[in-house]
């Protein structure tokens, strides 16, 4: 199995998996890269998958199901380009020959799912969409802080070795928000360097995986003293409990420049 994110608009990636013959391609938000991609390599897309409702990830489906044929899967609470097979928490699929599990993770939209795989080459691979980003997470556009804890809770307790592809190259203003947060986190200082010459050299940062995330993403530490405190500087009073301290770091990220 080969994977390949497909740049596209400003900063997303489109995740394409393929055997050689069948591909899949996750949350495509233009279909144009994904057909270039299709006629250069001979592949035909077998399946697409889709996270959640946004545009930028959705806004090629219509056309690449017209083109293709593939089948599309998606979340089942969300308005998304009808026909498509919808899916929810524990549901499992099988596509390319691979079995995904479906969790969801509501907090960016309300019915955003992500998929799972325990094992491609050797290792699992998740596609979170824009629940996970390498040193962040997603905005709460349609859930709270609690959900989306939970959410990302449910994706830090998978396995340290797992692939994560997310949506989004937002990784070194993720990592500079990381490091003020937590500014005595080597991991995370050499991390950072590490993303910076990986960027000036035009590559992505991802795939990230959940056992580094789980050293350096703040949005996954927030039990740790670090990040309770730096949350406490910020709110200037203690937050409390672990969702408050989340909440409040997410909102001084939104504010952070
Ligand atoms: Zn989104
Ligand atoms: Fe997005």
């Amino acid at each position: 199995m080969k994977f390949i994110p497909l740049p596209a608009f400003q900063d997303n990636y489109l995740w394409m998996l393929h055997d050689g013959h069948r591909a899949l391609v996750v949350d495509p938000g233009d279909a144009k890269p994904v057909l270039q991609f299709l006629r250069h390599s001979g592949l035909q897309l077998a399946t697409i998958l889709v996270t959640h409702h946004h545009p930028d990830h959705i806004g090629g489906v219509d056309e690449l199901r017209d083109a293709t044929g593939a089948q599309v899967y998606g979340p089942a609470r969300e308005k998304i380009p009808e026909p498509l097979t919808r899916l929810a928490q524990g549901d499992e699929i099988t596509v390319l020959g691979l079995r995904f599990r479906v969790f969801d993770v509501p907090g960016h939209t309300a019915g955003h799912i992500a998929y799972y795989c325990e094992e491609v080459d050797g290792a699992p691979l998740l596609f979170c969409g824009d629940t996970l980003f390498s040193g962040g997470c997603g905005r709460l556009f349609e859930g709270t802080p609690a959900q989306m804890l939970d959410s990302l809770h449910k994706l830090a307790a998978l396995p340290g070795n797992t692939r994560v592809c997310c949506t989004h190259e937002y990784t070194l203003a993720n990592l500079k928000f990381a490091k003020a947060v937590e500014p005595g986190n080597d991991e995370l200082a050499h991390y950072f360097d590490h993303c910076e010459s990986l960027r000036a050299s035009g590559l992505p940062t991802l795939p990230s995986s959940i056992g580094r995330e789980r050293r350096i993403n703040p949005f996954l530490r927030a039990r740790e003293p670090a990040v309770q405190r730096a949350a406490q500087d910020y709110n200037g009073a203690d937050p409390g409990d672990e969702v408050a301290v989340f909440a409040a770091i997410r909102q001084w990220k939104n504010e952070f420049k």
